[in-house]
């Protein structure tokens, strides 16, 4: 039995010699940084590959969301799901902007579009939904109410890269969708991020707002921030994207193995495979109904830790939760997220996780008993 430490996810690497073949040329152009040969290189493919009208690369996913939000001249209320990566909540707030939570989805913990309608009124400017675990919102009914209510829709993409539904690629829905390609997400660029978009002229700002607002030698226009990818991560990319299929393959196998070893056991809710969506299988998370399985999510937590095995509790607490945030919102207004985030454990997950793996961080799941 393995003693090596199993961790909720674990990078993929290219072969090394393809990183440093990639990598030969920055030697001779020490152009480093500043929207280089790279960086122009890695927006064309992830453009064609994610099929989007416009993309713009980010030092990271979370700049890419908060000046998103920012090149979108907003003001006022933003309605968005608690039951999500700290990032999501914090650009809201970082913009000056106010998150109103709604509740989610009780069936895929997407944000559930039947409930936005009553946070709406004359302060609300946008909708933020993210698609949690790969889960695709429900973005025809999300797109309907921001028509009729001429609100922005910009998505947080960051755990769907990649995904399509009905061969539409999941970053052109909305008005902007955000992508992060950090070293723990499916596709990465050890930090990096990118925001897709559907109008051509955010595109300038996005590109202004990076680089500190910059216009031309001589002309700053913008308050802007540094959220320049550099050309090593850009590389890191352009390698990564070759073998993205394969590793999607080898995810895939895992989270069917998972299924099969987990299934129609009471109380343990699985992760399904939506109808119409081509999944990343980024991530695997179980809901624990301590009253229908015996056992509570914390209990298979601490089991799973002390056989070396290190699940995450994704996403607990909820954001509206956070000490930062302290008496500003009331989780109780949002039942089905605080029911979920209280009972969800994500099992590790990866490329190169083994079946004999699985079997075992499943064996331990089924064994764990729950402490007196
Ligand atoms: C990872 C993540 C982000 C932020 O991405 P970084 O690249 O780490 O800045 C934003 N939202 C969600 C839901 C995430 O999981």
């Amino acid at each position: 039995m393995s003693k090596n430490p199993i961790r909720v996810t674990r990078s993929s690497m290219p072969p090394m010699e393809e990183y440093i073949q990639e990598i030969k040329p920055l030697w001779e152009s020490h152009w480093l940084t500043n929207m280089g040969d790279y960086h122009q290189e890695l927006e064309r493919q992830l453009t064609k590959y994610l099929e989007v009208p416009n993309l713009s690369l980010f030092a990271n996913g979370h700049m890419a969301l908060e000046l998103t939000l920012q090149a979108m001249h907003l003001s006022g209320e933003v309605i968005t799901t608690p039951f999500t990566f700290a990032s999501t909540t914090h650009a809201i707030v970082r913009n000056g902007l106010k998150p109103v939570f709604c509740d989610i989805d009780p069936k895929d913990f997407t944000i559930d579009a039947e409930k936005i309608k009553e946070l709406i009124n004359e302060n609300t400017c946008a909708i933020l939904p993210v698609h949690v675990y790969g889960h695709i919102c429900n973005v025809e009914a999300i797109e309907a109410i921001a028509r009729r209510h001429k609100l922005k829709v910009i998505y947080d993409a960051a755990h769907a890269f990649g995904e399509t539904l009905r061969g539409a690629g999941v970053g052109s829905f909305g008005d902007a969708s955000i992508f992060s390609f950090h070293a723990t997400k499916v596709f990465h660029t050890i930090e990096g991020g990118a925001s897709a978009y559907g109008q051509k002229a955010l595109g300038e700002e996005l590109y202004q707002l990076k680089n500190f607002g910059i216009l031309s030698e001589t002309a700053v226009e913008g308050v802007g921030s540094n959220a320049k990818m550099n050309e090593f991560q850009a590389a890191m990319g352009i390698c990564n994207l070759r073998h993205f299929q394969e590793e999607t393959q080898k995810r895939r196998t895992a989270f069917l193995r998972y299924r099969e070893r987990l299934e129609g056991r009471r109380g343990i809710v699985l992760p399904k495979e939506q109808e119409g969506v081509t999944h990343n299988y980024g991530y695997f998370p179980v809901v624990f109904e301590e009253s229908e399985c015996g056992f509570s999510r914390d209990a298979v937590y601490d089991n799973l830790k002390a056989h070396n095995v290190y699940a995450r509790k994704y996403f607990y607490p909820l954001t509206s939760d956070f000490a930062c945030y302290h008496g500003r919102f009331d989780s109780s207004a949002t039942p089905v997220a605080r029911h979920i985030s209280q009972r969800v454990l994500t099992l590790p997950l990866y490329a190169g996780l083994s079946r004999r793996e699985v079997d075992r961080i499943c064996r331990l799941v089924l064994a764990t008993k729950q402490e007196v």
